[in-house]
């Protein structure tokens, strides 16, 4: 080990982290001589033998470690802030379970992460409901079930909400989430925090919304919320937008509306392959600087800084075709419909051999591609890989965010299993789907019926 290896870019040469240096940072996988990688106590290649590939794989272990250091940060802040897990990076009931004990609370997205959330036996007063258009029959299960806090993205939202909670004959828990236009420096398909995103309330309208909100039935104002977008490594956006929060809430209560809740969403950013990874002492610091002396009760919604780190993916290879005078393909039985960020993001993941021997290995330029027939599904093109052939299994690392949850059968391919690793014991904690099961809940029209086979004679 601790070779360097390079991804030859189509833009031009830039160094990759070495296979040592990936298992560096990553303490909870070592290298066993006999049986190869291992994650927490369990060897990979022993899930590979059992379940097949792809297969994906958590860590309750790096869950629970992650959660305790946001947890630990918040605590030496002093600061009432509660840690919202954003179910929509990974929303396994295990994992919510995990993450439940340890006692967070989650920010879902839809009325099916809610009912997932309250499922993990999280209570609905420990739930934040986002998201730019909740349709009424979320709305109303989300109050019916007691929900904590809305975030309300628009002017028209706030008017559905009112009617909804009327009706209900309940009051809906409401922070305006305000839009505080400010560039995450993050990729252009998770910023939400610029105008012209489609998400929250523009802040220069906020005030008189939060107005409105105090003379709606069904409505009990509660603050502000804001969530700038995702993966981003820097305190600087948070700062920013927080500073524009703290701002609103002075104005707010300036004009004699009561603030009692900031909400300071999630977006804190980890390493795939060299980028800083946000701190929760730089996080949490932005918000005790920005916000932490106006006696509101705080929340913080991440997702990603706590899933990712937890899951991989193991692949088989399937085959390595050569290109005369170029590098070859290797293509994998993991494809885009499994792990679709590379193709939707451009993102880079990190990759070990599970065999010890190619831990070790000299390494060479391939393209690493899945099955599925579009250009689009590659794994990344010039990775410096130790030499692959038929059958080796490779781990893609941090794949426990916008992975699983990111799934699709296209192109027919069954939902890979997924196992869940704690310790020295390790469990399926969903099967590999079955190719009939495919099609199990499609029905056929009855005039496409075959007709009944007319009798001989
Ligand atoms: C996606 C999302 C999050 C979590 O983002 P991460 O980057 O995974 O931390 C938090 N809050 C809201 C409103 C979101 O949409």
């Amino acid at each position: 080990m601790g070779k360097e290896i390079h991804t030859l870019t189509d833009a031009g040469a830039t160094l990759d982290p070495s296979p040592a240096e990936l298992m560096a940072r990553r303490p909870y996988l070592t290298a066993d001589p006999v049986c190869g990688l291992v994650l927490e106590d369990v060897p990979l290649n022993a899930i590979a033998d059992a379940e097949g590939t792809p297969v994906w794989v958590m860590s309750a272990g790096v869950l629970r470690e992650r959660a305790r250091r946001l947890l630990a940060a918040v605590k030496d802040s002093g600061l009432p802030l509660s840690v919202h897990f954003a179910v929509k990076s990974n929303d396994h009931l295990a994992v919510l379970r995990i993450l439940a004990l340890e006692g967070l609370g989650a920010d879902v997205v839809s009325g099916g992460e809610f009912a997932r959330a309250c499922r993990a036996g999280i209570s609905p007063r420990r739930v934040i409901f986002s998201g730019v258009g909740k349709t009424d029959s979320e709305l109303d299960a989300a109050l019916m079930a007691g929900v904590a806090q809305i975030n309300v993205e628009s002017a028209e939202e706030l008017e559905i909400l009112s009617s909804r909670a009327s009706n209900l004959g309940c009051s809906a828990g409401v922070a305006l989430r305000v839009n505080p236009d400010v560039d995450a420096g993050t990729h252009e398909k998770i910023t939400t925090g610029l105008a012209g995103n489609k998400f929250g309330i523009p802040y220069a309208e906020a005030l008189a919304l939060y107005r409105r909100a105090y003379e709606l039935p069904g409505i009990k104002p509660l603050g502000f919320a804001t969530h700038i977008g995702s993966q981003i490594s820097s305190p600087v956006p948070f700062r920013q937008a927080y500073a524009r929060i703290a701002s609103l809430v002075r104005d707010a209560r300036a004009a004699g509306l009561p603030v009692e809740i900031v909400d300071c969403g999630g977006g804190l950013g980890v390493s795939y392959r060299d980028e800083t990874e946000c701190s929760p002492d730089a996080f949490v610091g932005a918000i005790r600087r920005e916000l932490g002396d106006l006696d509101v009760q705080l929340a913080m919604e991440p997702g990603r800084w706590i899933s990712a780190p937890a899951g991989m993916l193991l692949s088989s290879v399937i085959l390595r075709k050569s290109v005369t005078g170029g590098a070859p393909f290797i293509v994998i039985d993991a494809a885009m419909n499994d792990l679709a960020r590379p193709s939707l993001y451009d993102a880079w993941h990190g990759l070990l051999p599970l065999a010890p021997h190619l831990l070790h290995a000299d390494i060479e330029p391939a393209h690493l591609v899945g099955p599925v027939c579009e250009s689009g599904d590659s794994f990344g093109r010039n990775r410096l890989l130790p030499h692959l052939s038929r059958g080796d299994r490779i781990a893609l690392l941090d794949c426990g965010a916008y992975g699983s949850v990111m799934s699709s059968t296209y192109n027919a391919r069954p939902f890979a299993a997924q196992v869940l690793v704690d310790g020295n014991r390790w469990s399926v904690i969903r099967p590999r789907q079955k190719v009939e099961e495919l099609w199990t809940t499609e029905q056929m029209p009855e005039w496409l019926m075959p007709e009944p086979a007319s009798e001989a004679g």
